[in-house]
């Protein structure tokens, strides 16, 4: 048996039958982008207690791990991912409660239906979450904003399990947050969250949601992306950049930037992580060569070379 079919047999010793198990498991089913080489091993575990085991694993054995949401943010290279990627999509870790103003949300709730249920309960101010194609999970780790909102501005606190197991609950005022970055969240695993919600009339949330849908929609291409590939930096946004660079509609094999938004950049079908990261490169070099202007990843780039 080799290394990772015997780590894979221990594992499974350590955690419920419930938790999910899988070897050289390809991430590109796993990224919105569609991009992405296997990961050692894949796991959903059934619950937390099952989570804490994974990681005591993990530490036991000297493997990296992963947490994903659902890889919207992911530029996963084509060698895939050595050690463990971990996703919380089970069930139990996608529910939603309500308690006056708040809602609880478990980490592997997708945005979208976190957006819906507050609507539901008349509860204004997560409206921008709608069109933000990814979890809890995700957008507490990225501090994903819209629209003018921000994640950490609707959290109340903040459930998350720590290297070895230990589950914490803090408020945002203990956590280090900044532009896209929950720096408090890189070494842990956020479990649940409380948002505070504003009550509002239904109809008002439903306008909101409805505007940042079209103005999405009219501005954001539909073919497979990891949404904005570059930071904004500060003297123009990426997209206008880009576009002032000419680079709209350039390709490397099946990766292309859109010519809808010049700041994503598409999965024509069948691109490479090659191609994805050649193409980000090649407009890197042109900002810094024609505008002296430095372009940083907003995505997160994983894995190893294929
Ligand atoms: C079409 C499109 C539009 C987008 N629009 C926006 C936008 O308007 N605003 C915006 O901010 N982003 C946007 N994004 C990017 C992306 O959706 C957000 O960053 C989102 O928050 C990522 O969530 P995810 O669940 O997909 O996380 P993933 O991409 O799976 O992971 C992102 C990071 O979060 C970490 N992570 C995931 N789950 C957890 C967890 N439970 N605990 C700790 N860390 C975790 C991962 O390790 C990784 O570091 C867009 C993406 C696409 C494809």
């Amino acid at each position: 048996m080799n290394r990772i079919a015997d780590l894979s047999v221990q594992l499974s010793g350590c955690v419920s039958s419930e938790t999910i198990i899988r070897r050289d498991e390809p991430m590109a089913r796993h990224t919105t982008l569609r991009v992405g080489g296997p990961a050692d091993i894949y796991v959903e575990p059934a619950g937390e207690a099952d989570l804490a085991a994974v990681l005591r694993f993990c530490s036991e054995q000297r493997l990296n791990w992963l947490v994903i949401g659902r890889g919207s943010n992911l530029v996963v290279r084509d060698g895939g991912i050595r050690g463990i990627v971990v996703a919380l999509s089970s069930p139990v870790f996608a529910q939603i409660t309500q308690a006056g103003h708040c809602l609880r949300a478990g980490a592997g709730v997708r945005l979208k239906q976190l957006a819906v249920e507050a609507r539901r309960w008349g509860l204004s101010g997560l409206e921008f979450l709608a069109g933000i194609p990814g979890t809890v999970g995700g957008a507490l780790r990225m501090n994903a904003g819209a629209m003018g909102g921000e994640t950490f501005r609707i959290v109340v606190s903040v459930r998350m399990m720590t290297e070895s197991g230990e589950i914490q609950e803090l408020v945002p005022a203990e956590m280090t947050v900044t532009y896209r970055n929950c720096q408090t969240l890189k070494s842990r695993i956020a479990l649940a969250a409380v948002f505070q919600g504003v009550p509002a009339e239904r109809k008002a949330i439903e306008a909101k949601m409805k505007a940042g849908s079209e103005k999405r929609w009219s501005s954001q291409p539909a073919a497979p992306s990891a949404g904005c590939m570059f930071k904004n930096p500060t003297a123009i946004p990426a997209g206008k950049l880009i576009d002032e660079l000419g680079l709209k509609g350039a390709s490397v094999g099946g990766a292309r930037i859109s010519l809808e938004h010049g700041n994503f950049l598409v999965n024509d079908g069948g691109a490479s992580a090659k191609e994805v990261l050649a193409l980000m490169e090649l407009a890197q070099a042109r900002a810094k060569a024609e505008r002296g202007i430095e372009l940083h990843p907003e995505v997160e780039i994983v894995g190893v070379d294929g």
